[in-house]
C-alpha cells in the first residue's frame, strides 16, 4: 500500500512537470532547417489536441463574433450618420417654419393694409405683391377676394380687367373639385348669391392658364370656401390642404379676413358679418422647402399631416422624391432613416417628414477586417485554452486511470502475498488488512476496520529484559519506519501464538503529512522450517562433496602409491632380469640341464615383464580414466574449497584474501580433481603457516597470465628449503613428521593431465608460492575429449 501511494504521488507529480520542465532548446539551427521552433512546435502540437468539432465551434464563433462586430462598428458609423441627417432634418424644419412664418406675416400686413385702406389701388397691391414675391420665392402669387354682395354683382363684374374676355364675371366651377380649374370649359358663372368672394389680383401675374380664375367665387369653392369661412370665424391666418397647381407644382393657401372693424368683434359669429374682403396667399411647397444650400440628394423631403390619419397614405400630403435613386444593395441591407418634425405654427396641422437611405458609402472595409482579425485572435485564444482544457482533462483521465491501475496492481498483490499487511491512520484505528492479516490474526475483518489497533491485535515479546514500546505508536510518533522487536509473539484469542517478524512504516501524503502507517508482518514458523531444511540440504551437499572430494583423493593416493611402488620396482627388476641373463651366460659353461635352466630363467624373465605392465596400466588407470573433463570455473572451484576448508581457516588464525578475477575464461578439467589440488595446496599452505609462530597470512589470487587460467596460492609460511625445491613433485617426498610426500606428486600428475603445469617458488618476503596454470578452453579440448574416450 505504501510503495503504491508513492507511485501514484511520484507518477501524478512528475507527469505534467516532465513536459513543463523540459529546458527549451537554443534553436539557432531550426531556422536553418526550416523547422518551427520548440516554443511553437508545441504549440502547434497543443493545437493539433483539439477534436475537429471546438474547431468548428471557433470558426462558427469567429464568423458570429465578426458579423456581430462589424455590425457593431457599422451600427455607430450608421448612428453618426443619422446624427448628420437630424441636423439636416432640423435645418429644414427651421426654414419651413422661418418661411411659413414670413408668409403669415406677409398676409398679415396685406390684410391690414387692405383693412385700413379699403380703397388701396392695384397697382399698390400688385407691387407689394411682386415685392414679396422677388424676395420669397417660394411665393407663387397673391390675391384678394373683395366681398361683392349680389346688388354690387354687375358693378363689380363690369369693373373686371378683360383680361380674358372669356371669364369677365363672377363665376363658378360646377367640377370645382380640387386641383382640377385647368378644364376651361368647366367655368360656369355663379347664379345669384347673397355675397361673393370673387378672385381679384393675383400679382406676381398668373401663368397664362390662371388667368382664367379672375371672377371665380372662392367661397364657393370646395378645397378654399371651408377655409375663408373658418378665416372668417377666426379672425387668424387659416391654411388649406396642398392642392395641385395649372402649372404643376403643389401649393399651399394661406387665407385671412379682412373686417370692417379693428379689432374684429370677439364674436365669431358677429366676425363674419363683418367681412369686407379676404387675401390669399398662395405658397408652392416646393419652394418652402427648397434650400438655399446644397443638400443631400439622396434626401427626400415631405409633408404629412400631423396627427392620427386613417391611412399612412391618406397623411402623406407632399413628398419630394430624392434626386438619387438608392441602390438595391443598400435597400437590402442599410435602414432607412426617417424624421417626422412636427411644424411649430398653431395653424399648421402638417409636420416635415424627411427620408434618406443610407448609402453604402457607410460600409467600410476596414471596420470589417478590424471585426475579422480582433474576433479571429478572440477566437484563437479560446481555441487556445480550450486545447489547454482538453490536454488537461486527458492528463487528469489517465492519471486516474494510471492511479486505479496502480490501485489494482497494489489491491492484487496486497491479496497474493504471504505476508500480513494491516494500515492504521494516526489515531492508530485500523484502515485495512489483507486476507493474510485476517488469516493471521483471526478476526472478521468487516468489525476490525475502524476499531483501535489494540483491540486487533495483541503483541508481546518473548525473553524481553525491558518494556518495549509499541512499533505502530513508535512509528506514527517517529514518522520513520521501526522493526518489530526480536522474539515479538502474537497472540491472537483462542489460537497459538505466533513468532512473527516485521515492520511498521509511516504514511505520508502529497504534503508529506503522515496520515498513517503501514505494519507488514509474517509467521516466522514457515520460514524457519524453510531455513532448516535448506540448511539441511545445504549440509548434505557439502557431506556428499567431501565424500567425492575424498573418495577421488583416495584414488588418486592409490594411483599414486602404485605409481611410486612401479618407480621404486622397476630397478630390482630390471637387476633381476639382468642377473638371469648373467646366469644364463654362466650356465652356458657348465653341464646342468640348460635347456631347464634356460626355461625357468625366461618364464622368470617374462614374469618380471608382466609384473612391469600390470604396474604401467594401473598407473595410467589412475591418472586418466577416472577423469571427467568439462568446462571447469577455476574462481567456482576456489570458493567451493574455501567453502570446504572454512572450518580449518577458521581455527587456525590465519586471515586469507580472495582476489577472483571476474570473468575469467573456463578452463577443460575434471572439477573434482582441480578442487583437490586447490585443496591440497591449501592445506600445504595452512601447514606451512602454522609450522612458524604468530598470525599468518594467506592469498588465493586467479588470474589470466599469458592467455592461461591461473590461480596462485601464497602464504608467509615457512617457506622452501633450497635443498626440498628439487625434489618437491618426488613421490614420497615429505618434511613432515606424518606426511606422505604424495599430495604435490598427485597435484602435479593432475595438472600435467589436463595439459597445465605447477610451479613453486619462494617469496622475497618470506613464505611459498605455487602457481597453477591451465590452458583456457577452447574448441580443440572437445576433439581431445573424444579422442581420449575412444582411447580408453
Ligand atoms: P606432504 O604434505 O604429505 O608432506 P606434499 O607432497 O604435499 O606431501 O609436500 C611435500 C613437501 O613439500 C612438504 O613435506 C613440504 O616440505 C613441502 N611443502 C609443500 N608445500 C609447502 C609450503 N607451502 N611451504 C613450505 N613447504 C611446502
Amino acid at each position: 500500500m505504501y510503495r503504491f501511494q508513492e507511485a501514484g504521488r511520484s507518477m501524478t507529480t512528475a507527469r505534467p512537470s516532465a513536459r513543463s520542465r523540459q529546458p527549451m532548446k537554443s534553436n539557432l539551427t531550426a531556422g536553418q532547417n526550416e523547422r518551427p521552433p520548440g516554443r511553437l512546435r508545441a504549440h502547434l502540437a497543443l493545437l493539433q489536441e483539439l477534436p475537429f468539432k471546438h474547431w468548428l465551434l471557433a470558426l462558427l464563433l469567429w464568423l458570429a463574433l465578426s458579423a456581430g462586430m462589424a455590425l457593431f462598428g457599422h451600427a455607430l458609423v450608421i448612428e453618426r450618420y443619422r446624427e448628420g441627417f437630424q441636423q439636416s432634418a432640423q435645418q429644414i424644419k427651421q426654414e419651413l417654419e422661418s418661411r411659413l412664418k414670413v408668409s403669415e406675416t406677409l398676409l398679415f400686413g396685406l390684410s391690414e393694409m387692405l383693412g385700413y385702406h379699403p380703397g388701396l389701388s392695384v397697382d399698390r397691391f400688385y407691387n407689394y405683391a411682386l415685392e414679396a414675391s422677388r424676395r420669397y420665392p417660394f411665393i407663387y402669387t397673391m390675391s384678394y377676394l373683395p366681398k361683392v354682395a349680389a346688388r354690387e354683382r354687375s358693378g363689380f363684374e363690369q369693373s373686371l380687367p378683360l383680361t380674358d374676355p372669356s371669364a369677365p364675371y363672377i363665376k363658378d366651377h360646377p367640377m370645382a373639385i380640387a386641383n382640377d380649374w385647368r378644364n376651361r370649359r368647366g367655368w360656369v358663372p355663379a347664379p345669384d348669391r347673397a355675397v361673393y368672394f370673387p378672385w381679384l389680383i393675383a400679382a406676381p401675374a398668373l401663368a397664362k392658364e390662371d388667368d382664367a380664375l379672375t371672377g371665380f367665387d372662392m367661397l364657393n369653392d370646395q378645397l378654399f370656401g371651408p377655409v375663408l369661412q373658418k378665416a372668417f370665424r377666426s379672425g387668424e391666418t387659416e391654411v388649406t390642404t396642398p392642392f395641385v397647381m395649372m402649372n404643376g407644382e403643389t401649393a399651399l393657401g394661406y387665407v385671412r379676413a379682412i373686417y370692417r372693424t379693428t379689432p374684429p368683434p370677439e364674436e365669431p359669429g358677429q366676425r363674419t358679418g363683418q367681412v369686407t374682403g379676404s387675401v390669399v396667399l398662395i405658397v408652392r411647397i416646393n419652394g418652402l422647402l427648397e434650400q438655399h444650400y446644397p443638400l443631400n440628394n439622396r434626401l427626400s423631403v415631405g409633408l404629412s399631416l400631423y396627427g392620427d390619419a386613417p391611412t399612412p397614405l391618406e397623411k402623406t400630403v407632399y413628398q419630394a422624391m430624392p434626386s438619387a435613386n438608392p441602390s438595391s444593395l443598400e435597400v437590402l441591407l442599410l435602414p432607412k432613416l426617417s424624421a417626422r418634425l412636427p411644424v411649430d405654427i398653431p395653424y399648421f396641422p402638417y409636420e416635415l417628414v424627411v427620408e434618406e437611405q443610407v448609402p453604402e458609402s457607410v460600409i467600410q472595409p476596414a471596420i470589417l477586417l478590424a471585426a475579422l482579425i480582433f474576433s479571429g485572435a478572440l477566437c484563437y485564444l479560446m481555441a487556445v485554452v480550450m486545447a489547454q482544457n482538453v490536454r488537461t482533462r486527458r492528463h487528469r483521465e489517465d492519471a486516474v486511470d494510471d492511479l486505479y491501475r496502480e490501485r489494482g496492481h497494489a489491491m492484487v498483490t496486497l491479496q497474493a502475498i504471504n505476508d500480513a499487511v494491516l494500515t492504521v491512520d494516526t489515531q492508530m484505528r485500523v484502515r485495512y488488512l489483507n486476507p493474510m492479516a485476517v488469516k493471521l490474526l483471526g478476526i472478521d475483518p468487516e468489525l476490525a476496520v475502524g476499531r483501535p489497533v489494540y483491540q486487533t491485535m495483541q503483541l508481546r515479546y518473548e525473553f524481553a529484559r525491558q518494556a518495549v514500546a509499541d512499533p505502530i505508536m513508535l512509528c506514527l510518533q517517529r514518522g520513520q519506519g521501526v522493526d518489530l522487536a526480536e522474539n515479538c509473539v502474537l497472540a491472537p484469542p483462542d489460537r497459538e501464538p505466533l513468532l512473527i517478524e516485521g515492520s511498521v512504516s509511516p504514511l505520508f501524503d502529497r504534503g508529506g503529512e503522515l496520515f498513517g502507517a503501514v505494519m507488514a508482518f509474517r509467521n516466522t514458523a514457515p520460514l524457519r522450517q524453510r531455513m532448516l531444511e535448506a540448511l539441511e540440504a545445504s549440509e548434505k551437499r557439502l557431506r556428499q562433496h567431501e565424500v567425492e572430494l575424498a573418495r577421488v583423493g583416495r584414488i588418486n593416493t592409490m594411483g599414486e602409491m602404485a605409481s611410486g611402488i612401479a618407480h621404486e620396482l622397476n630397478q630390482p627388476l630390471s637387476a633381476i632380469v639382468s642377473y638371469c641373463q648373467a646366469a644364463l651366460s654362466f650356465l652356458d659353461d657348465a653341464e646342468p640341464n640348460k635347456e631347464m635352466v634356460v626355461k625357468a630363467l625366461q618364464s622368470s624373465v617374462s614374469q618380471a615383464d608382466r609384473a612391469g605392465q600390470i604396474i604401467h596400466r594401473l598407473r595410467a588407470f589412475v591418472t586418466k580414466s577416472q577423469q571427467q573433463w568439462v568446462p571447469v570455473d577455476l574462481n567456482l572451484s576456489v570458493a567451493n574449497v574455501m567453502t570446504l576448508a572454512e572450518y580449518d581457516l577458521r581455527t587456525s588464525q590465519i586471515h586469507v584474501t580472495t582476489h577472483l578475477e571476474p570473468g575469467l575464461p573456463l578452463v577443460f578439467a575434471d572439477t573434482i580433481q582441480i578442487e583437490q589440488v586447490v585443496l591440497n595446496l591449501l592445506r600445504n599452505a595452512i601447514d606451512a603457516v602454522q609450522a612458524r609462530p604468530g598470525w599468518g597470512e594467506m592469498t588465493l589470487e586467479t588470474g589470466l597470465i599469458d592467455d592461461r587460467v591461473c590461480l596462485t596460492v601464497r602464504d608467509n609460511g615457512c617457506g622452501l628449503p633450497e635443498e626440498v625445491l628439487d625434489h618437491l613433485f618426488d613421490p614420497f617426498f615429505t618434511t613432515k613428521q606424518h606426511g606422505m610426500g604424495l599430495g604435490l606428486t598427485i597435484c602435479h600428475s593432475i595438472v600435467e593431465s589436463f595439459g597445465g603445469r605447477l610451479s613453486a617458488r619462494n617469496r622475497l618476503e618470506g613464505g611459498a608460492e605455487f602457481r597453477m596454470e591451465l590452458p583456457r578452453l577452447s574448441p580443440g579440448h572437445f576433439a581431445q575429449q573424444a579422442a581420449s574416450e575412444r582411447t580408453i
